[in-house]
């Protein structure tokens, strides 16, 4: 089974199949759950990669950041760099 896959300096290049079943692509509001989106510099126009959050209790409207996938146990997000700040994102 592949696994998750973050790309160095961004967020997850590949998600493994459990993590593909689950998220979701279009967050509703107040909507509960797994939710992806693609992230993108804004300085550069270069892919970031996904960005997985949940969405959930204290964290229903702005989510929270996932690092590491719940299914595979790898990371979502490359953590050895600085999170990318001038990024937007493509749901
Ligand atoms: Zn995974």
């Amino acid at each position: 089974m592949q696994k998750c896959k973050a790309q160095s300096g961004g967020y997850a290049k590949h998600l493994c199949p459990a993590m593909g079943r689950v998220v979701e692509s279009q967050p509703r509001s107040n909507a509960k759950g797994l939710f992806m989106a693609t992230i993108v510099s804004m300085t550069t126009g270069e892919s970031k990669g996904t960005r997985v959050i949940l969405k959930q209790g204290e964290h229903l409207k702005n989510g929270v950041v996932l690092n590491y996938c719940p299914f595979c146990g790898n990371a979502l997000r490359d953590l050895s760099d600085e999170t990318p700040i001038d990024t937007e994102e493509h749901f």
